[in-house]
């Protein structure tokens, strides 16, 4: 096989959310950039198998549900009819026009897209391995190989019955009864989806409750809603085995000592995801620890001078939007700026209906490290644009440092909290106190309300809940 040599500035190693922002902001700042990516489509797994889908199937889901709780206040469109070809392939437009557009940004910015595998030759050569043979020298490298799903081997059954996320989201039937492994966010969002559209849906779950590490002032609201969508949530349950008979998957689960054996039409395992950093040639090269996740510091700089990591491939939280930041300071530092990794908050969302959001300190994690807090609360049942839209089960909470009066964390349960949680973004990490918030004028009626009368609530001073003040 002949080999193509390119030099360039950096080489990109992976065209996820973390690698394409780290390779845009390099061409945008002048560099000469390789982007190399194994997929036939950019985007990798948030815009092919994970958010973006994802939230297309999710926005049905919820549309559906809110069209038939309207019924009740006087609206009524008849019983949905649920056309899973059409659904499929709007699911599949979506992630075409992005991965699209991607194509069409690389080439407006120059960006040298190669399709292959690539593997590390030395710390300034790459093979990449596509359809023919190319070679890659660098200055500097970003690896930004992401993750995958983890299926223990005992699972790793020859049926496509037994499903990932990227299985569940090709959607190819709606199971009459489906298993999900796993009360994470990746679980709980695909159970609220099927459920949607008919599933009588399970969830076991190891620990000992669903969305671990989730407020559990929040968490309640979600659980209310999830246990009316789902049949049942098994908690501090383990999965012992899944077998293929005929038509089902037999599960076989443990809770308290007792085994239970049940059929399903579909197992959807959700279980974590592990970082892709083997078969990268980055043995010699770059330290990677026990879990696999590669080693960097503050400036995402793995211990090859030359070789920076990003996204997934590093480490929790594995989200989209850590990974794009983390690629703008990769960038900076190759640029020579002084920038590092200190972001105050990385905010989290669970795109069911009520959604949940938060950033920064939890209750449960100030209360674990000893950490002061005062908090500010608003339940959305006081809310008027909550119970103009018919979503009075919400809740948002802002905690406080009792001396400063400085953000510390922001939580937000229902409609939209994922966008609204920005605000909480912000304030984290301008440092804002409860009179910033307080000073700020917010439209009404919105849900954006919520947050001002949440700082208000610190003092007992929210106009919209009355709080004797002692
Ligand atoms: P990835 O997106 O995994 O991209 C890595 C890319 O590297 C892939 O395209 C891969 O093919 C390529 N690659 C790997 N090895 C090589 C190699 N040797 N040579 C060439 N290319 C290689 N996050 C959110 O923030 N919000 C959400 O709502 C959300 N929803 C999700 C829903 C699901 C179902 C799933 C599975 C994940 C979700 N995530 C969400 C997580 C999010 O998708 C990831 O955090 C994000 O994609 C990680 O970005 P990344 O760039 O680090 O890696």
């Amino acid at each position: 096989m002949s080999s193509d040599l390119i030099k360039t500035d950096l080489v990109v190693i992976g065209a996820g959310p973390a690698g394409y922002t780290a390779a845009f902001h390099a061409a945008d700042e002048g560099l000469n950039v390789v982007l190399i990516e194994k997929h036939q489509n950019l985007g990798g797994v948030c815009l092919n198998v994970g958010c973006i889908p994802s939230k297309a199937l999710l926005h049905m889901a919820a549309f559906k549900d809110e069209a038939e709780e309207m019924t009740e206040h006087g609206l009524s469109f008849g019983s949905p009819k649920i056309d899973l070809k059409k659904i499929r392939s709007y699911k599949d437009s979506v992630i075409s026009k992005m991965t699209g557009g991607l194509n069409q940004l690389s080439k407006m910015r120059n960006v040298t897209v190669l399709h292959g595998n690539a593997i590390f030759e030395s710390k300034q050569k790459i093979t990449v391995k596509g359809q023919k043979k190319q070679t890659v020298e660098f200055k500097n490298a970003i690896i930004a190989t992401g993750s995958s799903p983890i299926i223990p081997k005992p699972f790793q059954i020859d049926s496509d019955r037994v499903m990932t996320s990227t299985g569940a989201l090709s959607l190819k039937d709606i199971p009459k009864k489906l298993l999900v492994v796993g009360g994470g966010v990746i679980g709980l969002e695909m159970s609220y989806i099927y459920s949607s559209l008919g599933s009588e849906v399970t969830i076991i779950e190891a620990a000992q409750e669903v969305a671990v590490g989730v407020d559990r002032d929040l968490k309640k609201i979600l659980l209310k809603k999830m246990k009316q969508k789902v049949k049942e949530i098994h908690t501090e349950t383990r999965l012992n085995s899944l077998q293929e008979k005929g038509k089902v998957i037999v599960a076989k689960y443990t809770n308290d000592g007792k085994e239970t054996s049940s059929e399903f039409d579909r197992v959807l395992l959700s279980i974590g995801r592990k970082p892709n950093s083997k078969e990268l040639g980055l043995e010699n090269l770059v330290k990677i620890d026990e879990k696999g996740f590669i080693t960097v510091d503050n400036q995402m700089r793995t211990s090859c001078e030359n070789i920076f990591a990003i996204g997934d491939v590093v480490g929790n939280p594995m989200l989209a939007h850590k990974g794009s930041s983390e690629g703008h300071v990769a960038v900076e530092v190759i640029l020579g700026k002084k920038t590092i990794c200190d972001f105050k908050g990385i905010p989290s969302v669970i795109y069911t209906e009520p959604e949940i959001a938060w950033v920064g300190l939890t209750e449960e994690e100030a209360k674990e490290n000893k950490i002061e807090y005062k908090v500010g609360a608003f339940p959305w049942a006081a809310s008027g644009r909550a119970t103009a839209v018919n979503k009075k089960e919400g809740l948002t909470k802002i905690l406080f440092d009792p001396k400063t009066e400085r953000v510390l964390g922001v939580g937000i349960a229902g409609l939209h909290a994922g966008e609204l949680i920005a605000e909480g973004c912000l304030a984290l990490e301008m440092s804002a106190v409860m009179g910033d918030i307080t000073g700020t004028i917010h439209a009404h009626p919105t849900l954006s309300e919520t947050f001002l009368e949440s700082a208000e609530a610190l003092h007992g001073m929210a106009t919209h809940i009355y709080s004797r003040k002692k």
